[in-house]
């Protein structure tokens, strides 16, 4: 057995399947959905609420929420897993279920993912988006694929909060009952 390292701070760990050591481990505390906005997740003063620019705009989804700030331990096990290893798409899985239990949206009928661009796509081999969406969809007994999407009430995943917004706009026009998405990492 090769030794094994913490994917944040790198200290060496005794078991290969830990990923992170206690004290980083520590670190990971799920976003409280607690005095963010509903719509993009961003922090607003009041417990609950929509927030002033997207106020102004109107959003395709239902509710938007991200497991985890751009930062730290998180942003450490997201990076290597968008940097190619797969075998992390669980451990990210696993929190966004997690904090699903913690939303508390209605059950999806569908698990989508926003796809990476095409040309990022060749250059990464892989589309983190899709690996997440297609573990959630296994574990949540969910199907991933539906020929409509008219009345269905969809769980929209990606890796990162960068297109979801936009993505969300282009499934809109088939008519989905309801559009929630949820993100790894929250906006910059
Ligand atoms: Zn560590
Ligand atoms: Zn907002």
């Amino acid at each position: 057995m090769f030794p094994a390292y913490c994917f944040h701070c790198e200290e060496r760990l005794e078991k290969v399947q830990q990923r992170l050591c206690a004290g980083c481990k520590e670190q990971l505390l799920l976003l409280k959905s607690e005095g963010r906005c509903l719509k993009c997740f961003g922090q607003i003063e009041t417990l609950s609420g929509v927030c002033h620019s997207c106020r102004k705009t109107s959003h395709a989804h239902k509710r938007a929420a991200a497991c985890f700030e751009k930062v730290g331990a998180a942003a450490s096990l997201h990076r290597q897993f968008a940097q190619g290893r797969l075998f992390l798409a669980k451990d990210l899985a696993a929190l966004m279920i997690l904090q699903l239990e913690q939303l508390n949206w209605p059950e999806p009928t569908l698990v989508t993912h926003v796809p990476l661009p095409l040309e990022e796509r060749l250059w990464q081999g892989f589309d983190p988006s899709k690996e997440l969406a297609s573990l959630l969809g296994k574990w949540m007994n969910v199907p991933t694929k539906k020929a409509l999407l008219k009345n269905e009430i969809v769980l929209l995943i990606e890796d990162r909060m960068s297109q979801l917004f936009s993505h969300a706009e282009t499934l809109l026009e088939s008519a989905p009952a309801a559009i929630y998405g949820l993100a790894f990492l929250a906006q910059d």
